[in-house]
């Protein structure tokens, strides 16, 4: 149970924020269907994502990495944003939040209508020609794994970044220029140990703003938070969004 004085406290930053930042993990989707890799029913329990989202995994099986790619894909195309994502592209609209840094690479920040956003990972809809680079955008699974491109007939692979493999430079500098300017990061559902990903909230600490987080759990970034609250992402952003149209 998450005091209230947690959510007024949190609210009050909120409220006198004049530029706020919103770090997303996949924990902001899970209510929508979508396993997050750790955590209480994540990926992790079932799978090891560190032997399948790594371009070792890739040269090694393809056809194996495709196929836990396409349960991931079907699952992310059949889910809708949560109250959560609403909630966020909703402050954007009204000039409260000056963008959404996030991890997840499900697309649904964009589908609930957030236009600043700011895609770390890449995005799982996505595929990329590993012989000439071209990408292409899957409104469904790909029937045959692994799919190959139809222009050089070399492998496609998922637009995502593995681990092990560096985060697009142009984004990273996006991501990092945001955390530097915000004056609080709401922070919410991310186990917050993936890196570099995980260093923007510190950037931001260090920068002088203040930190919200929102996760059922205890992260790594709880010590350094000025607030946690211990809640599901939807009913905290839904309990924040109604503190501050009071
Ligand atoms: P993570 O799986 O490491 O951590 C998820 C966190 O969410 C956990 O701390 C968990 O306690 C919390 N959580 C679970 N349910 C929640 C809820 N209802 N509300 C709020 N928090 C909740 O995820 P991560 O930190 O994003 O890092 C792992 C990597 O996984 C990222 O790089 C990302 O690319 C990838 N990933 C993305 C998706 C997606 O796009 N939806 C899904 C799985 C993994
Ligand atoms: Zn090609």
């Amino acid at each position: 149970m998450v005091a209230g004085t947690d959510l007024r406290r949190a609210a009050e930053i909120l409220a006198s924020s004049s530029r706020a930042v919103a770090f997303t993990g996949a924990g902001i989707s899970a209510e929508a269907g979508i396993p997050t890799f750790r955590g209480r029913g994540g990926l992790w329990e079932t799978f090891r994502p560190e032997e399948l989202a790594t371009p070792e995994a890739f040269s090694r099986d393809p056809r194996r990495v495709w196929e836990w790619y396409a349960w991931r894909i079907r699952k992310v195309l059949s889910a809708e944003p949560t109250p959560a994502h609403r909630v966020l592209a909703e402050w954007e609209a009204e000039g409260r939040l000056a963008g959404v840094i996030t991890q997840n690479v499900d697309g649904l920040h964009q589908r609930a209508g957030s236009r600043r956003v700011v895609e770390l990972h890449g995005r799982i809809t996505q595929a990329r020609c590993t012989g000439c680079y071209k990408t292409l955008e899957f409104e469904a699974p790909p029937e045959e794994v692994p799919p190959r491109c139809r222009d050089c007939g070399s492998l496609l692979r998922p637009d995502v970044v593995w681990f092990g493999e560096s985060l697009p430079e142009v984004d990273w500098r996006k991501a990092a220029e945001l955390s530097r300017s915000c004056d609080v990061m709401i922070v919410i559902g991310t186990s917050a140990v993936v890196y570099p990903a995980a260093q923007l909230p510190l950037i931001a600490k260090a920068s002088g703003a203040d930190l919200i987080e929102v996760n059922p759990e205890r992260t790594a970034l709880s010590k350094t938070a000025d607030v946690s609250l211990r809640m599901r992402a939807s009913a905290a952003l839904t309990a924040l969004d109604k503190l501050l149209r009071r």
